[in-house]
């Protein structure tokens, strides 16, 4: 009798203890080892975007079994030569709000030189045929893991929560035409428009433990401008029988600087940099023609108009002023598809999120950050009117100390994109889980 009371009690106490695990925070940490292996073999199998076929297939994989209703192959690009590799995973819980959780999954063109043992080698084509090095060199990989650990840990609560989860794992956000490819295919059709969107990213100089978040635009526009100089080539010797594209395109390179420090109000944000320009063959010949790539930056819609009038003006004008014929004056093409609107962090919503994470990470532990001129298509989810409330936010990836002796010695710490950057996995997943996790319980309660 007595050891049969001794075992009910045991079993009682057994089942408290489970329920009392049942937080953000213990589930991140009971799936921190096996979320850490998914991101070293992500991390070593980095994909181009929208060549995300491998990365893709796992997540789609791991969705599935943490219970979700999955759906792959989803995007339609403009270039119809892509394919989409966006996966939804749907996790219906009753009824209750829709709430999309978004993860990116590409990798970019660079070659890895953290001397980490799960470095990258990977080595593949790009859209021109050259052989590159892949990197994720943005974090994307430990995006994936977080989202993965997410829709596990949701998957476990789900006494706690009631609704529809759709776990969006998007290709091509480092191109910006990854969401659009999504929304195109008919994400908000097939599955439903949520009444929420939430997504991550990690942060090269936010301390791991912490979240970072902003207020209002967050990201701002960014518009890929190609140029073409054109002038008539000839011998280098004999430069006075030619119109020299090179020495026209130093010229609009120069001049471009003076939108932002001669045309523009010091007080809209913009930037300009010129990213890439290839032009000639050899010493002495000089070319026909010189391309360049131009990223532009901007905050307000009118202000974005007028930047991009600037440069088709300048590159025209210097052309014209260098001689070069109407006939060959520069062509200058916005990219459509490549063109990415700021990020909205609905302040609303994302004052609620903050509360809820001072709450599950401790106050210290949440940062009110300053938008940053850097860009990001998760913007797209809001829907240009921003009818869709949506928050990204910030986790941090760097360990404090690392931040603290970089301080200290005045050096700037390997930003995303770097090839030295690395993030630090368990804790920057780890808060990666508890943030999301935490906000998705909260708006459906
Ligand atoms: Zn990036
Ligand atoms: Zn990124």
């Amino acid at each position: 009798m007595k050891i049969r009371w001794l075992l009910l009690s045991l079993t009682i106490l057994s089942a408290l203890s489970l329920f009392a695990q049942q937080t953000p925070q213990s589930m991140a940490d009971a799936e921190l080892p096996s979320l850490l292996g998914i991101y070293k073999d992500i991390h070593t199998h980095p994909e181009l975007s929208g060549y995300e076929e491998r990365t893709a297939a796992l997540i789609a994989q791991e969705l599935r079994a943490a219970g979700c209703q999955v759906t792959e192959h989803l995007g339609k690009y403009e270039n119809s030569k892509l394919k989409g590799y966006g996966v939804v995973g749907v996790m219906k819980n009753g009824d209750g709000p829709t709430v999309l959780v978004r993860t990116d999954m590409d990798a970019l063109p660079v070659e890895e030189e953290t001397g980490l043992p799960y470095a990258s080698k990977a080595v593949t084509k790009n859209d021109e045929g050259k052989d590159v090095h892949v990197m994720h060199a943005c974090g994307h990989d430990a995006h994936m893991a977080a989202f993965i650990g997410t829709a596990r840990a949701l998957a476990k609560l789900k006494d706690q929560w009631h609704g529809t989860i759709l776990f969006v794992a998007q290709p091509a956000e480092e191109t910006g035409n990854g969401a659009r490819a999504l929304l195109k295919d008919g994400l908000y059709e097939k599955f439903g428009k949520p009444n929420f969107a939430l997504g991550f990213h990690d942060k090269a100089d936010l301390e791991t433990g912490r979240i970072g978040v902003t207020e209002g635009y967050t990201y701002a526009n960014v518009d890929s401008v190609d140029i073409t100089v054109r002038g008539v080539g000839g011998h280098g010797a004999y430069p006075y029988k030619t119109k020299d594209p090179i020495v026209l395109a130093a010229e609009i390179i120069n001049t471009l600087q003076t939108i932002a420090s001669r045309q523009n109000n010091p007080l809209d944000p913009i930037v300009i940099t010129v990213g890439s320009i290839h032009g000639g063959t050899k010493h002495n010949i000089i070319p026909n023609e010189v391309k360049m790539q131009v990223t532009v930056r901007t905050y307000k819609p009118d202000v974005r108009e007028r930047v991009l009038a600037d440069i088709d003006r300048i590159a025209k004008g210097c052309a014209a002023a260098a001689g070069v014929p109407p006939q060959l004056a520069p062509i200058v093409n916005v990219s459509k598809d490549l063109f990415c609107p700021a990020t909205y962090n609905n302040p609303e919503l994302t004052k609620r999120l903050v509360a809820i994470w001072r709450n599950s990470l401790g106050n210290e532990n949440v940062e009110i950050v300053a938008p940053t001129m850097g860009g990001e298509d998760f913007s797209e989810y809001s829907l240009p009117d921003h009818s869709i409330p949506a928050v990204d936010f910030h986790i941090g990836a760097v360990e404090p100390a690392k931040i603290a002796e970089y301080k200290q010695a005045g050096k700037e710490l390997p930003t995303l994109h770097s090839s030295q950057f690395a993030p630090v996995p368990e804790p920057t997943i780890r808060v990666g889980i508890i943030g999301m996790t935490s906000a998705v319980l909260d708006l459906m309660k």
